[in-house]
């Protein structure tokens, strides 16, 4: 126990903060663990969490309007005006010590799997093989009409040919749309059931650069602990979870999970 003298009440100051080592037994006592990553993990790779004010990407638009199905659907031009930006600063970003070190986990058999919320490619891009996309993702673009599947480098390359910004499909004419949950869009079933089961039997969840905030997603660590499993936090600033989770890091999402992969 430490003793600062501090009053009670004082929220997370009230009991010793749990190091990477305590998160390190947890994973190594646990039969099956897996992670749940936002977009606190991608920052350090230089993609800003679009919820952080003042931010590059979607400081000027609002994602509400121009991320939209319905934005997409009316006016597809504008869309792509934007998300073509998008696709080309997301595309090229790399992974970091972070998404590495649970590619590592997962390598040494102490991960089961990664569900994330992102749609970067950054835990592909490190390594990680079992990967719920819950969000999707921008690796590729499906065509509305026919369901003619499209990879990122083809739309890329449709992007720079096009003369109005769109990539279309070539049979059908019709601007391809991004793999990717837009919103006004429900998630995709198939993997919004596969990330429900993973954390129903998962006997530790390790919760890492989510503020837990966007359902569905953010129930996910909930079904964990109903099942009697273990939730662990590692993310900058609060979250509506946080009472329910055994270890609470409050660290750098990289320095947290070097530490951790150091200490397993
Ligand atoms: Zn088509």
């Amino acid at each position: 126990m430490h003793a600062t003298g501090s009053e009670p009440g004082t929220g997370a100051g009230s009991s010793p903060w749990p190091a990477p080592a305590d998160l390190a037994e947890l994973i190594r006592s646990s039969r099956s663990v897996v992670a749940l990553t936002g977009a606190g993990i991608s920052v350090p790779s230089g993609i800003p969490d679009f919820r952080s004010p003042g931010t590059g990407l979607w400081e000027k638009v609002d994602p509400m309007e121009v991320a939209h199905i319905d934005a997409f659907r009316a006016d597809p031009v504008r869309f792509w005006s934007f998300y073509g930006q998008r696709f080309a600063a997301l595309g090229d970003k790399r992974p970091n010590d972070a998404h590495r070190a649970l590619a590592a986990l997962e390598q040494r058999g102490l991960l089961d799997a990664v569900i994330t919320q992102n749609i970067d490619m950054l835990h592909r891009k490190a390594g990680t093989r079992e990967l719920v996309e819950v969000h999707g993702s921008i690796a590729r673009c499906t065509c509305p009409r026919c369901g003619a599947s499209v990879a990122l480098d083809e739309v890329r390359s449709k992007l720079d040919d096009s003369s109005d910004g769109v990539p279309r499909c070539a049979p059908c004419a019709q601007a391809l749309k991004p793999d990717v949950v837009l919103f006004g869009e429900m998630l995709p079933r198939a993997a919004l059931e596969r990330a429900s089961e993973l954390c129903e039997q998962a006997q530790l969840l390790l919760c890492i650069g989510s503020s837990l905030e966007v359902r569905p997603v953010a129930g996910l660590p909930l079904l964990t602990q109903r099942a009697g499993g273990t939730v662990a936090i590692v993310t900058q600033g609060p979250t509506p979870l946080d009472d329910i989770a055994e270890v609470r890091l409050h660290g750098d999402v990289v320095d947290e999970l070097q530490a951790l992969l150091a200490a397993v």
